[in-house]
């Protein structure tokens, strides 16, 4: 394993933290496999368990939902019970961010994100790195997409053009994108730090010009939830490490710096 020792300082999110009370993101990492592991106890398929998370979280345009006859009432109300006694501590911020949205983001379906929800998408993210780790490592072209707010609040940023999105040049040694790309690349995978609104496109164009490909995802849990699930429905595998704290300008007024569990990332890849 890659000599990887820089660690997240704690950070609060506007909705969520993945510190919780602690001051690492390790316990919520554990917890994280530890439910999921408990849920495939009672629902044994990871397929399956991953359908009636992403049905029951919703915002699914992308996904094939499940009826309300297919739906496993009892497994859903106790994954739903469990969450909210354990995971609560990681959102700190949904109740009061949701009773302040502003007119202007009324209608941004992330931003509105229910705090049930992020609790399913811990695990869904979860779920998803255990179903398409392999395929994305045996896909011939890996990618990963960066969220640029983890650079945002340096003005100074040297990135440059790629031919899917920015790449970033490494111009300050300590910035979370170039540390991620940098560990990386020695893993075989493209990074590049994810600008467009629309991913759709990129996600295309590689697709076009390399046929098999695997994409790995770093943003907060609402949008990396989304982006997997959208490669899922263009079949490319996805795999995905969460931002510690929702904290760019989406959230809070200005951005503010975010940083993501460099050993966790590394343990994905390996
Ligand atoms: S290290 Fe990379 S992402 Fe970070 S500020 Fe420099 S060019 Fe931008």
């Amino acid at each position: 394993m890659t000599n990887q020792h820089h660690k997240s300082k704690p950070v609060q999110g506007k909705t969520y933290s993945l510190f919780g009370i602690n001051n690492d993101t390790e316990h919520y990492y554990n917890l994280i496999r530890k439910l999921t592991n408990d849920f495939l106890l009672k629902c044994p398929y990871e397929k399956k368990l991953l359908s009636h998370v992403q049905s029951a979280g919703g915002k699914s345009t992308l996904i094939k939902k499940l009826s309300v006859k297919q739906m496993d009432k009892p497994l859903m109300s106790f994954i739903n019970k469990t969450l909210k006694a354990t995971l609560s501590v990681y959102t700190p911020g949904v109740k009061s961010h949701l009773s302040k949205i502003p007119i202007s983001q009324k209608l941004d379906p992330i931003i509105k994100t229910k705090e049930y929800q992020y609790h399913l998408y811990m695990i869904e993210i979860e779920l998803i790195n255990r179903i398409y780790k392999k395929d994305f490592k045996q896909s011939a072209y890996k990618f990963a997409m960066i969220a640029h707010c983890l650079r945002d609040f340096r003005p100074e940023c040297k990135s440059v053009s790629g031919d899917y999105e920015s790449i970033c040049t490494g111009c300050t040694k300590d910035c979370f994108i170039h540390l991620g790309s940098t560990l990386l690349k020695k893993y075989d995978i493209h990074p590049y730090i994810s600008v467009s609104m629309d991913l759709d496109k990129p996600f295309n164009k590689i697709q076009r010009e390399h046929g098999s490909s695997g994409a790995l995802g770093i943003a907060c849990v609402p949008e990396l939830a989304m982006g997997m699930r959208l490669c899922i429905k263009l079949g490319i595998p996805p795999i995905g490490i969460p931002l510690d704290a929702n904290r760019c300008a989406r959230w809070m007024k200005k951005t503010h710096e975010s940083s993501f569990n460099i050993q966790e990332l590394e343990k994905l890849i390996l």
